[in-house]
């Protein structure tokens, strides 16, 4: 799976990708998404005996010093600061409100990580500045990914950003307007594939492998390593005292890998003192990593996908080994939430004035869920991962507010009301708020 014949640059020389299947090493300076020998997934190598917390977010000039990503450079790979791509992507809030710790019916401590809050308003922007960088460094003109969402809204940004031109390929089937929008108007060309998600994926690949374009789909490594500073951010943010719990939503499951490869490499260098438990929330309709993980990690099975959180709606993730890896050097946990139990955590995280896409709240429903089944201490400390803004899906918060669930409102729900233009009908409307 190489594009060999992309420019190799010797300025990548010292950067390094291992198999995790066959642990061979390949030099860094190619377009690599997966082992030229076995075919197993791929991770850039960290070299990590050189590495001094001091040097974070030193020596950085233009873009690169307001990055909450490149701010971690000693932790990255070494790409030609010329070729990298930055949007002032990462430094994202970690909030702290008491309504979520009770909605998930603990007392310790409840934390947001919010990566709604990136340039396009989703974690890829993490991956992205990476992913692109290289893409820029190894002398790649196009890249491509095929996806409906958050991906290729962030591909595209990045892309026009640095100068290259990006294609996206987009399958028959739904897609979020919000998200295709944002691809569309940062000047992706967007082709759509009389087919599903698959059969788009399987005919860019073709393409990949026939000229030099630079595919940026999910299980590029490089990608991952920037999605490490999720982590990396949020320990610093706890000033290096982790919270027990790590709750995020699993889809493809490269920010599971992500996350893991963080944890194990700040445990490795000291900068935290144990790795907080992963806890990793499927969709039921999409989850099949759950369903293995509660069988002991027996009869693994794909399946056909269905959900309302789009962007976790992955049948087959295409990184399970090294989600497998995360889950369990930190003793986690993976588990599954119906639809109605994200979007009623969903609608109360946007309630408390927060907001997120719908497959992000499957973290806060996981916890929830954990938690009254005691598989979670309700006196443990936690910080739930948001991953999308809550602009990126608002057909989901129309149907949620505006539509009924079984022939009643939702828990919650707020509906417009409708009054004649009269000072009269104002106040009767408004009576209980104006006067209670
Ligand atoms: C991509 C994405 C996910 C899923 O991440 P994976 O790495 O595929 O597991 C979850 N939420 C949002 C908003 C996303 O864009
Ligand atoms: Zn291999």
């Amino acid at each position: 799976m190489t594009a060999g014949h992309l420019a190799q640059s010797s300025s990548l020389a010292g950067v390094i990708v291992r198999c995790m299947e066959c642990s061979a090493d390949f030099p860094g300076d190619r377009a690599l998404t997966g082992c030229p020998a076995c075919g197993g997934l791929l991770d850039v190598v960290t070299p990590l005996s050189a590495i001094d917390r001091a040097l974070f977010g030193t020596g950085l000039t233009g873009a690169m010093a307001h990055s909450g990503v490149w701010r971690y450079w000693p932790l990255l790979p070494a790409i030609p600061r010329e070729a990298v791509v930055s949007r002032w992507e990462g430094n994202t809030p970690l909030y702290e409100d008491a309504r979520l710790a009770d909605y998930a019916g603990m007392n310790g401590e409840v934390r947001i990580k919010h990566e709604g809050h990136n340039p396009t308003a989703s974690f890829k922007d993490r991956g992205m500045t990476v992913g692109v960088s290289h893409a820029k460094a190894i002398g790649a003109r196009i890249v491509a990914c095929a996806s409906t969402g958050n991906t290729s809204a962030s591909l595209a940004s990045y892309a026009s950003s640095g100068g290259l031109a990006s294609l996206v390929l987009i399958p028959d089937t739904k897609v979020s307007m919000g998200k295709l929008a944002q691809t569309v108007a940062y000047g992706s060309t967007v082709v759509q594939v009389a087919g599903d998600f698959d059969a788009a994926l399987a005919v860019l690949r073709e393409l990949t492998a026939a000229y030099d374009v630079y595919l940026v789909n999910s299980v590029n490594p490089f990608r991952l390593e920037g999605q490490k500073t999720i982590i990396i951010e949020a320990m610093e943010q706890y000033a290096w005292n982790p919270p027990d719990y790590i709750v995020l939503p699993g889809g493809n499951l490269g920010n599971t890998s992500a996350f893991g490869k963080a944890l194990i490499e700040l445990v490795e260098i000291g900068l935290i003192p144990r790795a907080p438990k992963l806890v990793v929330v499927q969709a039921e309709g999409a989850s099949p990593f759950a369903k293995w993980f509660r069988n002991g990690y027996r009869d693994y099975a794909p399946m056909h996908a269905d959900t309302v959180a789009t962007a976790i709606k992955i049948g087959n993730p295409a990184s399970i080994p090294r989600a497998k890896r995360a889950v369990d050097f930190t003793g986690g946990i993976v588990t599954s939430v119906s639809d109605e139990e994200i979007l009623d955590a969903k609608a109360e995280i946007d309630r408390i004035g927060i907001g997120c896409e719908p497959a992000s709240a499957a973290s806060l429903a996981g916890l929830r869920q954990l938690v009254a089944a005691g598989q979670i201490p309700a006196s443990a400390s936690a910080v739930c991962v948001l991953t999308g803004h809550v602009l990126k899906d608002t057909d989901a918060v129309s149907d949620y507010h505006f539509s009924d669930r079984d022939g009643h409102p939702r828990p919650g729900a707020n509906r417009p009301i409708r009054v004649e233009p009269t000072l009269a009908a104002l106040e009767r409307t408004l009576a209980d708020a104006l006067h209670g």
